[in-house]
């Protein structure tokens, strides 16, 4: 009884929420109110089509990378085929394709890179093995993009739906020859002065990693409601919400409520630099599992929706879409219908592949990205890199 009291509160409370986000929306938040403008979406629904009017022109004062985890581009094509209609990221003004293989796949050990490989290729501009977090193939340390971020006196941010130190957050930040170490990943990530950072593995919250969060400032929340309570912009946060890896709903706050309180959170006139993770598209391209895949995705489109909303009042942000790799060498057939679209579209048993995936940018200096028909990953370092130059003191 008590169980079943609890999931009609939550649900209560998810209504309640639901229709706040349709007010805050449309709102500027420009202001310096300190009352909490963060939307709760738990309600997973299609992001209408819309393409955003976004300044092009500005210097870039703030960075949002979006990565879908193992979003090729036909997972793409078969979301918009099961939707009916374009996905709110194909409307982005800038498209080019990105090359995401790695030191492994160069030295022939390796057919694909990894989550890892990619993610620090993406963050600090160097190729290096599968498995490595922030260290080149030597191992020895990379300077990561929040690194860089923070020389610029930015603030800094990270949003995903999988463990905190799991291997595309974990490439933004920290540094070790071993993805799998979460506990020591998450010591280092804790004592980085990174301002936001949520996704999940609570359990690793515990012992010597809380004592260094604590002594280090860090506010924990591990719930929903502490997440939407918080106001303090100058209180760094750790937000762990779930044991695993927050596919299960009622376990987590949704990808879009956790970005729209990392965007209230981390504004401010000096800019950020925000990565946001769309993690479990990989994870269930991995189980085979279509339906859930296109649910992963358009949950994905939900938050580059709301993140394109926010942009298009905050001039000075450019905002990138990306995938890590390809998942599930997934194959469309032919005048394709929605039903064409499940389980059998998966040709790589579940493999990540080596196929070039998709980047989409909009905003602030979004078409120097672009400029090129086909990028590598390490270009997306760079590129971050030569627009932020002018904040380095
Ligand atoms: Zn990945």
């Amino acid at each position: 009884m008590k169980k079943f009291i609890a999931v009609l509160v939550s649900a209560l409370m998810m209504i309640s929420f639901a229709a706040c986000s349709s007010d805050n929306k449309n709102t500027d938040n420009n202001s310096t109110s300190t009352e909490p403008t963060t939307v709760s979406t738990d309600k997973l629904e299609w992001s209408d089509y819309k393409v955003y009017n976004l300044d092009n022109d500005s210097k870039v004062n703030n960075i949002i990378l979006m990565i879908g985890d193992g979003m090729g581009e036909n997972i793409i094509k078969a979301t918009e085929i099961v939707k009916g209609d374009k996905l709110v990221m194909s409307g982005l003004k800038n498209k080019t394709h990105v090359t995401t293989y790695s030191q492994s796949v160069t030295e022939g050990e390796a057919k694909f890179t990894d989550s890892a490989a990619s993610a620090t290729a993406i963050s600090t501009g160097k190729k290096t093995y599968n498995g490595y977090i922030g260290v080149d193939k030597d191992g020895k340390k990379l300077e990561t993009i929040t690194e860089y971020a923070q020389k610029c006196g930015m603030k800094t941010g990270l949003v995903d739906r999988h463990y905190v130190p799991h291997a595309t957050p974990a490439g933004m930040v920290a540094h070790n020859d071993f993805r799998g170490a979460y506990r020591a990943i998450l010591s280092e990530m804790v004592q980085s002065d990174v301002n936001v950072m949520l996704g999940g593995g609570s359990q690793y919250y515990t012992g010597s990693i809380q004592e260094k969060a604590e002594k280090n400032g860090y506010k924990y929340v591990s719930s929903e409601k502490e997440l939407l309570d918080l106001t303090n912009k100058n209180e760094k946060v750790l937000g762990m919400f779930a044991y695993d890896n927050m596919k299960n709903p009622e376990l987590a706050p949704s990808l879009v409520t956790e970005t729209s309180k990392a965007l209230e959170l981390l504004e401010n006139d000096k800019g950020f630099f925000l990565m946001v993770e769309g993690s479990n598209i990989d994870v269930s391209e991995a189980e085979l599992d279509m339906e859930d895949t296109i649910k992963q995705v358009q949950a994905f489109d939900q938050t580059v929706d709301y993140v394109m909303n926010w942009a298009e009042s905050h001039p000075g942000t450019l905002v990138i879409v990306t995938a890590d790799h390809e998942t599930g060498g997934v194959k469309i057939p032919k005048n394709a219908t929605a039903e064409d679209i499940n389980d059998h579209c998966f040709t790589s048993g579940g493999d990540h592949t080596n196929t070039n995936v998709l980047l989409m940018a909009d905003g602030a200096k979004s078409a120097g990205i672009c400029k090129d028909k086909l990028i590598d990953n390490t270009d997306i370092a760079k590129y971050m890199r030569k627009v932020l130059k002018y904040k380095l003191k």
